[in-house]
């Protein structure tokens, strides 16, 4: 992999390629953008073409050096990531790359050092780390990666070359998912736009089998709703989604919220595509083309006003996600407010 691998982040490569070929690198960095944009890639290959026996601007990918650090081997390139119960970065962790970017490189020609996520280190690894900041051993490149820089020290931040990283576009996503990993079009093009353009979250989503099985309960319960109580609705999709009776007992709150976070994005798109069938007929493509025949069967069900107020009430369930009120009583409000407004 090299930077040419790099999709959609065309600028932000082009500053560290132009500061390769120049000569001109700094002691730190600061890549910032959303998760699965591409962030510790281009670190990767920052420490890659910083060492590469064959090229200053570019990893060569053959050499030793760049296939050491490809399998994260290489001694002078370290990778510091949040790790324990806690997924923190520690002053444990600040302080061993402390004493280790003291030394003289091992065999590359420069020390690298990728702090990811670098949010999650402890108030006390940020001090620590600020001490390496403002006196850069030599030969040396810091390179932190965030998803933004607002929760950072900003001591930290200003010491920092910041390098930009932006949001994938869909059709870029959805093109990489048909061509490199043999999806099918309609369900790329609906990746794509679940992932919100993040490439990592659309490699995971595009491997979650349980998908089809949330939209076709997404589309039973909206076809359901007038006539179904909440109690009824909410054990349902508890039992198919969940596996569960309860949205908690038991189990992994976390795993529940992304699930819920999801399921969320899913019902968003799906509302979205009866929306634009009622709207403008066949002429703006749907994200939920495997279910078209559904879809509108739906489309005469609701009203468009009514079909806001559900994407109003989507978008205040996952507020409460944010703000960890529990996945049950978000599940039971979600279908009260909607049959609420359905009823209205
Ligand atoms: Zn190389």
């Amino acid at each position: 992999m090299s930077f040419n691998d790099i999709i959609g982040q065309e600028t932000a490569v082009k500053l560290l390629r132009n500061s390769l070929k120049h000569g001109r690198i700094s002691h730190a960095y600061l890549f910032v953008g959303p998760n699965g944009v591409g962030k510790k890639l281009a670190a990767i290959n920052l420490a890659k073409a910083l060492n590469c026996e064959e090229s200053a601007e570019i990893s060569c990918d053959r050499c030793v050096c760049c296939k050491k650090i490809d399998a994260s081997i290489h001694p002078d390139v370290k990778y510091i990531y949040p790790t324990g119960p806690s997924l923190s970065i520690t002053i444990d962790n600040i302080r061993e790359l402390r004493t280790q970017i003291s030394f003289k490189t091992y065999e590359g020609k420069k020390k690298a050092y990728i702090i990811a996520e670098a949010e999650n280190m402890t108030i006390q690894a940020a001090n620590c780390l600020l001490k390496t900041l403002e006196e850069p051993p030599e030969n040396s490149v810091l390179i932190l990666t965030a998803a933004d820089s607002h929760s950072l020290l900003q001591t930290i931040v200003s010491r920092c070359q910041v390098v930009p990283f932006n949001r994938i576009e869909l059709h870029r996503i959805e093109s990489f998912l048909v061509k490199h990993h043999g999806v099918d079009k309609s369900l790329a093009h609906f990746i794509a736009n679940l992932s919100q353009g993040s490439l990592g979250e659309a490699l995971k989503l595009k491997d979650d089998a349980q998908i089809p099985l949330v939209k076709a309960k997404l589309m039973d319960i909206l076809s359901r709703l007038k006539n179904e109580d909440v109690i009824t609705l909410v054990g349902e999709f508890n039992k198919e989604v969940f596996n569960n009776d309860n949205a908690e007992r038991g189990r992994d709150v976390a795993e529940y919220r992304n699930k819920l976070h999801m399921s969320l994005d899913m019902l968003t798109t799906c509302l979205r595509d009866i929306a634009i069938l009622k709207q403008a007929g066949e002429q703006v493509p749907l994200i939920n083309l495997d279910i078209e025949g559904e879809l509108k069967q739906l489309e005469n069900k609701f009203s468009l006003s009514q079909i806001d107020g559900f994407l109003n009430t989507v978008t205040d369930m996952k507020m409460h996600i944010k703000n960890n009120v529990s996945p049950q009583l978000i599940l039971e409000r979600l279908f009260l407010d909607m049959q609420g407004n359905a009823d209205a």
